[in-house]
């Protein structure tokens, strides 16, 4: 069963407007066993929409279309629709009702010619009553193929999908158990990783499939099977899955699609050890103690953030001796220690990280080279700190060392 999903707008293709919908629609599709063939974004030009129908219906069984169903450009997707399907517009009642019943509740005006014309549709739609906007969710039969017409504001089209289009979808067509599970690996580059796990991956069975996606300072490794034997595809892949982990076992942190991520994972093991954390951070600016802070339960283990990002605050705030700066500079290593040091100390947590560094594009007040971070992390023991190059732009610097600012860490909490 495969499906294709049609998106329209002038603004998707400007890039205005990110196309989140086929994302949306890709996954819920997948859930069900739903495999999309196609996505195609196209302007709101109806030779153009008829076009992409024509193409889509040849390769799919299953074509969803959003957008274009507003009042303000004539409905184009409608009357594509309409001519598709050599079919009229015809006023449908029930979704009149829909528009006037929003109208009252929300909007208190006149209601206008061109919204009360959003209650045509073609003759031979089977209306999906849009009960949070205006436009009309279209069902349409072409012999065995499936034409699935949604409004694009998002919210719309997501409540339409889940409540409507995908339970018609699963009684209509057979399709396949899929199941997907995602590794979180943290600490391994692709190449690395996929070195270690040469020999399991060459054993795998050609049902399985796998997929490698690095991320900054992260990989996720994917891990996939489908089949009609719902148990004996979780079974397979759970195989698989135990086989692989004592390969990976230092890096594994979780699995994506149960949400984890590695700053829950140290604070669920801070938490358990009834230890604490606080954080000084300069090239970071706040973003390492909001990943914490976004977990609900940060407070049992998260103290504090101090983001001390000039060096007149590293001094005055923090406390770090102003020597020391003259000395190293303000991006060193020793800089890096001492705001650990003080941290530990003002917060009395019994971990400390703190982060200093050059972002670039330009050079600041240090003469480090662009993309140098040092990370230190103080324990009540003593204090370590590393030098780390990222290169460029900015946001790969900042977002490399908060990951490896994590992985510090949880070395270092994993030695309990
Ligand atoms: P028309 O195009 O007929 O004038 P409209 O643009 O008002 O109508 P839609 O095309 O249904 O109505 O889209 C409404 C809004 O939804 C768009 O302005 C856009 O912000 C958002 N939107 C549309 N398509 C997508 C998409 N694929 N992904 C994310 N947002 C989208
Ligand atoms: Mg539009």
């Amino acid at each position: 069963m495969q499906a294709e999903i049609i998106t329209i707008g002038d603004e998707l293709l400007i890039g205005q407007v990110l196309d989140t919908n086929s994302a949306f629609i890709g996954r819920e599709l997948n859930k069900i066993g739903v495999s999309v063939y196609q996505i195609t974004s196209i302007q709101d030009d109806k030779s153009h929409i008829l076009k992409a129908f024509s193409e889509a219906e040849k390769n799919a069984d299953v074509i969803i279309i959003t957008g274009g169903l507003g009042p303000t450009k004539d409905d184009i997707t409608k009357k594509a629709i309409a001519e598709y399907f050599n079919d009229t517009l015809v006023r449908n009642l029930a979704v009149q009702e829909n528009i006037e019943a929003l109208w009252k509740l929300y909007v208190r005006q006149t209601l206008l010619q061109v919204n009360l014309d959003q209650a045509y549709v073609p003759s031979k739609a089977k209306v999906l009553m849009n009960t949070l906007g205006t436009a009309p969710g279209m069902w349409l039969e072409k012999g065995d193929k499936t034409f699935i017409s949604l409004p694009g504001v998002p919210f719309e089209m997501r409540n339409l999908i889940v409540k409507e289009v995908v339970p018609k979808l699963k009684g209509k067509y057979e399709t396949p158990f899929i199941l997907h599970k995602t590794l979180l690996i943290y600490g391994l580059g692709e190449s690395t990783l996929a070195n270690r796990i040469e020999a399991w991956e060459d054993q795998l069975p050609s049902h399985i499939k796998l997929a490698y996606l690095p991320g900054i300072g992260k990989m996720r490794l994917r891990v996939s099977s489908k089949g009609f034997d719902e148990q004996k595809v979780i079974d397979d892949v759970q195989r698989q899955i135990d086989n692989v982990m004592p390969l990976i076992e230092k890096e594994f942190v979780g699995f994506e699609d149960e949400g984890q991520t590695m700053e829950a994972f140290i604070g669920k093991k801070l938490s358990g050890l009834n230890l604490s954390l606080a954080v000084a951070e300069s090239c970071t600016g706040g973003k390492l103690a909001e990943r914490f802070t976004s977990n609900s339960g940060a407070s049992g283990y998260f103290k504090g953030c101090i983001v001390s990002y000039s060096t007149e605050s590293k001094i005055n705030v923090l406390g770090v001796s102003k020597d020391i700066i003259d000395k190293y500079s303000v991006v060193s290593g020793q800089v890096a220690e001492a705001m650990a040091m003080q941290t530990i100390k003002k917060f009395n947590s019994d971990y400390a990280i703190a982060t200093t560094g050059n972002a670039g594009p330009t050079k600041g007040e240090a003469n480090a080279e662009v993309g140098t971070v040092f990370i230190a992390l103080a324990t009540k023991q003593g204090v370590i700190s590393e030098e780390f190059m990222f290169g460029q732009p900015r946001e790969r610097v900042v977002n490399k060392a908060i990951s490896k600012a994590l992985e510090m860490l949880q070395k270092e909490i994993l030695k309990n």
